[in-house]
């Protein structure tokens, strides 16, 4: 289904592919059993282009598109859908609103960190009482001197428990969306992480509360116009929920593999299951469903690759592929019966991973407000 892909963008996916099944696939399930964060891998990655595949070449990245990074997280995620969230933030949460609102001096002195893994950013957005309602938040910044302090606590945090740099969006003004400002940091003191979560899936994923207890951070360390960090907050998830839906795609596949090669190999009453239609047809199903996620996904990327506006289109790949991610986990744990629900397998893991598609960077509830207002405009508000 990625027939019209250009020769940069296949051999991306067929590095990410190489990669992802030679030093990843390997070690997930000890990995997630141990709730190991494989860190160093991550800064290896970064050495190979594959962290932040969308950061220009004049910031030191390998420069490339936003389809290509979609390929790769699918690949990653194949794999490991843990270490696919760290890149995906790395990339689409920390880099991109860095090379949206950053200003020149601010991109040339963190995205070549980031880009080279040499340092790990996280985004800070949601709260204990602000996930949906983002503009409920109620972290505060005030002016001190030519800098800011900062006051709050942050909830769910990706990456949070290894971050070196912070992009955290805090009050500095009146209530509700425009007394939102952003805000790039390095650790600083007054900066205290949480311990890790402990969570349904994503064992290889940091995810972490953070609290900030009157942090000073300098003048510069703004990212874009005060008052206008909540809109940068949503543009942001704007091209990050195509990388979601990307990782969906790769949880699918993965669930869709196994599900097709346990079908081939038990016996069950004289021969292989794969002869029963009640086993072919939900595995059928996945792959119809799984062709066009994939298709959702990498159309909204081609249009932000051109762009042009991606939120709903971004909105529709991540509710359709989060969907086909949790059938797709289920069908494979039907498939393997005993053997799917027991860790041997790995099915369960892809059942556990599967469902926070359809929660982070928005529900999918979320993402049907956001398809409805794009068709509404007003009527739906
Ligand atoms: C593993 C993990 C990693 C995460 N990583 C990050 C991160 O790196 N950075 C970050 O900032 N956040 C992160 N999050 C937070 C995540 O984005 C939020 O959990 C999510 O947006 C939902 O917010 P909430 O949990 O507060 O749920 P709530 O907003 O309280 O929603 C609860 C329920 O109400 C529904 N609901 C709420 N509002 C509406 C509405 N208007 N219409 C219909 N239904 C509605 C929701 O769909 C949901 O079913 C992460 C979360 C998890 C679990």
């Amino acid at each position: 289904m990625t027939g019209h892909l250009t020769d940069a963008q296949r051999d991306a996916r067929d590095l990410a592919r190489d990669f992802a099944a030679g030093e990843i696939a390997p070690h997930a399930a000890d990995w997630n059993a141990r709730g190991h964060v494989p860190v160093d891998l991550l800064r290896r990655m970064g050495e190979l282009g594959l962290l932040t595949p969308a950061i220009p070449e004049e910031y030191g990245g390998p420069g490339l598109d936003a389809t290509s990074l979609c390929l790769i997280v699918e690949e990653i995620a194949r794999a490991d859908a843990g270490v696919a969230v760290a890149v995906a933030v790395q990339n689409g949460l920390v880099g991109a609103p860095l090379l949206r609102a950053g200003t020149e001096e601010q991109r040339r002195r963190w995205l070549p960190e980031l880009a080279s893994g040499r340092m790990m950013g996280c985004y800070a957005l949601t709260e204990a009482d602000a996930g949906s309602d983002t503009a409920a938040l109620s972290t505060r910044a005030r002016p001190d001197g030519g800098g800011w302090r900062i006051t709050g606590a942050k909830q769910w945090i990706s990456n949070g428990g290894f971050a070196d740099l912070f992009v955290v969006f805090a009050r500095t003004g009146g209530e509700g969306a425009r007394g939102v400002s952003a805000f790039i940091t390095p650790r600083a003191e007054g900066l205290e992480v949480g311990a890790e979560i402990p969570k349904m899936g994503l064992h290889t994923s940091s995810t972490v509360g953070l609290s900030f207890d009157e942090v000073l951070v300098t003048g510069d360390a703004m990212l874009g116009a005060e008052g206008e960090g909540l809109k940068l907050a949503l543009a942001t998830l704007d091209g990050g929920r195509i990388t979601v839906a990307a990782q969906a795609c790769g949880i699918a596949q993965a669930s869709l593999d196994l599900a097709v090669r346990y079908a081939g190999e038990r016996n069950a009453f004289g021969g292989p299951i794969g002869r029963f239609q009640g086993v072919q047809f939900p595995i059928a199903d996945v792959a119809a469903q799984l062709d066009a996620a994939r298709l959702l996904t990498l159309h909204a990327a081609g249009l932000r690759d051109s762009g042009q506006p991606h939120g709903a289109a971004g909105a529709k790949a991540k509710l359709f592929a989060s969907s086909v991610a949790v059938r797709a986990a289920d069908v494979a744990v039907q498939t393997l019966g005993g053997y799917g629900y027991s860790a041997e397998y790995g099915a369960e893991r892809l059942y556990r991973d599967a469902k926070i598609t359809e929660i982070y960077e928005g529900t999918s509830q979320i993402q049907r407000l956001v398809i409805a207002r794009d068709l509404l405009g007003d009527a739906a508000r």
